[in-house]
């Protein structure tokens, strides 16, 4: 594509914006007023980085309402200062008492991980996937169909990144200091629209393990319900 023409489409982003900015203020005229001057969002989003996923949209929430964070495939690891400080500032500055990981089925790193194929350096970061999956490799054994065993890891990658999210320093002063917090884990169907949540939700130290430890038993049973069938 010649550089003139993606100009104009960029300059077609600018107006989507004004039109956009213009129609929000004809529905509500104090709208950026009053966001100009505080944001309360209630809830942070940790959510994967492809463009099918955005947050707002598929909560119906509007600016203003959550706090996001995306990555590629959704991980929270311990040494990627970003997301622990989105974590920490969400928790400790804006008092966020509930706390998403959403990733989706599709999840391209989460196929990427699977195929080991040479992406470059997001192969580094994806090795987070396929280390979740030797830790299941017994379990992944006994599935043939790829595209089941990407839905699995998706599900699985979800359950462990909610049990990163509740060792955070931040999370467990937070739970230290008797705050009220929830970490929960959904997944969103990419074919239908629909978030589903995994039924993980962690709200205090002692409960990581055994809603996790289910979580990951239910994500099993799944693949033995289609092997019934
Ligand atoms: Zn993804």
């Amino acid at each position: 594509m010649n550089q003139g023409r993606r100009m104009g489409e960029l300059k077609k982003l600018l107006n989507n914006n004004r039109e956009w900015s213009e129609q929000v203020t004809r529905e509500q005229a104090d709208f950026f007023t009053k966001l100009a001057n505080q944001q309360k969002p209630k809830y942070l989003w940790i959510g994967c980085s492809d463009s099918r996923v955005p947050a707002n949209e598929l909560v119906g929430l509007q600016p203003g309402e959550v706090f996001v964070h995306r990555n590629v495939a959704n991980l929270v690891i311990h040494t990627d200062f970003n997301c622990l400080s989105v974590i920490q500032y969400a928790v400790e500055v804006l008092n966020i008492r509930d706390i998403i990981v959403c990733g989706h089925y599709g999840c391209g790193g989460v196929h990427e991980a699977i195929e080991n194929s040479s992406q470059g350096l997001v192969n580094n970061w994806l090795r987070h996937l396929r280390d979740i999956k030797f830790s299941h490799e017994n379990y992944f054994n006994t599935i043939d169909d790829p595209e089941l065993v990407n839905d699995r890891l998706c599900e699985l990658n979800i359950i462990r990144q909610v049990k990163n999210v509740c060792r955070t320093t931040t999370v467990e002063v937070a739970w230290d200091e008797g705050k009220e917090l929830t970490v929960h884990g959904w997944i969103y169907n990419i074919s239908n629209g629909l978030l589903q949540d995994l039924d993980v939700s962690v709200n205090s130290p002692d409960s990581i393990k055994p809603v996790t430890d289910r979580a990951v038993r239910q994500v099993y049973a799944r693949t033995e319900k289609i092997h019934d069938s």
